[in-house]
């Protein structure tokens, strides 16, 4: 048994992103509870905290350069605000309207649909996107029996046998694949859409299931829930939160522009050898950078070995226009048919869902590209970005201004691809790091879910799985992700 009054341990936090902030704060905050003698130190390869989360504040505008906003639906993002003093500053939106483009038409997606998928048939019938046949087909999913097939499969396949082509190209694809920037045939429904599955198993529809869901308090997993109002942001941009995390780290060393370059075993500890030359003896360590990253800093060959998860590159390119250019369009936001020749994936009118980030008669528009098999879009240069986005415009909204200012943000091999049998492979990963490190934990983007909730959840799960391992610490999470 460990004497918590006398063994001082130490943890080390790899990744300054929210997942590791996250995971910093936890250990601080329960260390302080319980009294452990516990000594956290935050390693952060780049020159600044909050990873993807990236803020640019000027002249009046508020741009978010990776991700721009949040659903909540547990509460998770809204808990950890409270916790740092910063619940006042969530916003939620109550005017997205989302739409799909076709060539050149531009088509609104049904109100009440979660992922495309109708939980409230009248909006559903009257909407142009899907024939009549499209749409007979669609609600065949209120009769087909549930699928027979064991274990993980492709997201695709599994919405083309209960919705139909039709309705899956037109709805189902665009909107999935914006959000995940990949191919829904190759990705795992289990590891990205798993209340798909349950709603077809449990209620023998996906259409049942989430009428269902919408009508009890407790909601699901949803990522997408379109013309609904809990798309959130925080009113200072995304980084609010890591900064806020950042201000209460005060009883945490925090390394800063210092890479961790190999890890490995030193008597009953874990020593980090770090690119400043020097190396950090730790009792235990948390992982939160992506999991390609993580293979390398290992010597043992079964980690080395690993099969990593793929990432897709993106950027975000963010327009400032003039207001009165862009009054044509009513909608927030616009996601493309595969089938449909734009560079973008998908645009979000900023501006409109949050009049606070930009002055007065101007528009903030952001759009996304690259996505798996169009990725080399990311690698033009600035200008030829540019020329592209603003010819899709012109095409798209009849837009014939010139930006005042364009944003190129790149964001390579960041976008995680959940492909079928992901979540055996993150098993097997953790398991034979556990073997060669018990107190060691992987946590981030790469494991168990890419959006923020996910990753401050998986934040909290590691600090507290290892205090477990450290100290006589009794869990707080009881769903465990391993
Ligand atoms: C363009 C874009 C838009 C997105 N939009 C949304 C959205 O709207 N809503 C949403 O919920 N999610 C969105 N996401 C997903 C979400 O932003 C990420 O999944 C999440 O921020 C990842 O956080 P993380 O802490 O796990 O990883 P990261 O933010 O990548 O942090 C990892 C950190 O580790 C550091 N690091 C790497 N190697 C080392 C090393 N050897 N030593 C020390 N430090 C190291 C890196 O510098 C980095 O700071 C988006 C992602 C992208 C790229």
């Amino acid at each position: 048994m460990i004497d918590v009054t006398e063994q001082k341990r130490k943890i080390a936090v790899i990744g300054g992103g929210i997942t590791g902030l996250t995971a910093a704060f936890y250990l601080q905050e329960q260390a302080r509870l319980h009294h452990y003698p516990l000594e956290i130190v935050l390693i952060e390869g780049s020159h600044r905290l909050g990873g993807k989360l990236q803020t640019l504040r000027k002249d009046g505008f508020i741009i978010d350069r990776g991700p721009s906003s949040f659903r909540d639906p547990k509460g998770i993002v809204a808990q950890l605000a409270k916790q740092l003093n910063i619940e006042d500053e969530i916003v939620t939106t109550t005017n997205a309207k989302t739409f799909i483009a076709i060539d050149k038409d531009l088509q609104q997606v049904p109100q009440n649909t979660i992922m495309g998928i109708p939980t409230k048939f009248k909006p559903f019938m009257a909407s142009e996107l899907v024939s009549w046949s499209g749409k007979v087909r669609a609600t065949a999913d209120l009769i087909i029996p549930p699928s027979k097939v064991d274990g993980d499969r492709s997201l695709g396949k599994f919405v083309r046998r209960r919705f139909g082509e039709e309705f899956v190209q037109s709805l189902i694809e665009p909107l999935l694949s914006g959000v995940y920037s990949g191919d829904i045939d190759e990705l795992s429904l289990q590891s990205t859409l798993p209340s798909l599955l349950r709603y077809e198993q449990q209620r023998g529809s996906v259409i049942r299931g989430m009428r269902h869901e919408m009508k009890s308090s407790e909601p699901g997993d949803f990522t997408v829930r379109h013309n609904s109002k809990n798309v959130q942001k925080f009113r200072g941009g995304m980084s609010t939160l890591t900064h806020a995390l950042t201000d209460e780290l005060t009883d945490c060393e925090i390394l800063k522009s210092v890479k961790v370059q190999s890890i490995t075993p030193f008597q009953d500890k874990t020593c980090l050898s770090l690119n400043n030359k020097s190396t950090i003896l730790v009792d235990g360590v948390i992982v939160a950078t992506p999991l390609h990253m993580v293979t390398n800093l290992f010597e043992e060959e079964e980690v080395r070995q690993l099969q990593t998860v793929p990432c897709n590159t993106v950027a975000t390119v963010t327009m400032i226009f003039k207001e009165d250019s862009l009054q044509s369009f009513d909608g927030t936001d616009v996601y493309i048919s595969r089938n449909s020749d734009y560079s973008f994936t998908s645009v979000t009118f900023e501006h409109k869902k949050w009049p606070f980030i930009a002055p007065e008669g101007y528009a903030v528009v952001n759009c996304y590209i690259g996505r798996t098999g169009d990725t080399a879009i990311v690698d033009l240069s600035d200008s030829e970005i540019e020329k592209a986005l603003l010819e899709d415009f012109q095409q798209l909204f009849g837009l014939d201004q010139l930006p005042l200012e364009t944003i190129v943000s790149r964001w390579k091999d960041s976008m995680p691809q959940y492909t079928i049998g992901h979540a055996d492979r993150v098993k097997k990963a953790k398991d034979t790091l556990r073997k060669l490190y018990p107190t060691m934990r992987l946590a981030g983007n790469s494991y168990n879910g890419i959006s923020i909730p996910k990753c401050i959840k998986q934040g909290k799960h590691s600090a507290d799985q290892l205090l477990c391992e450290l100290f006589e610490h009794t869990p707080q999470f009881t769903n465990s992700f391993d």
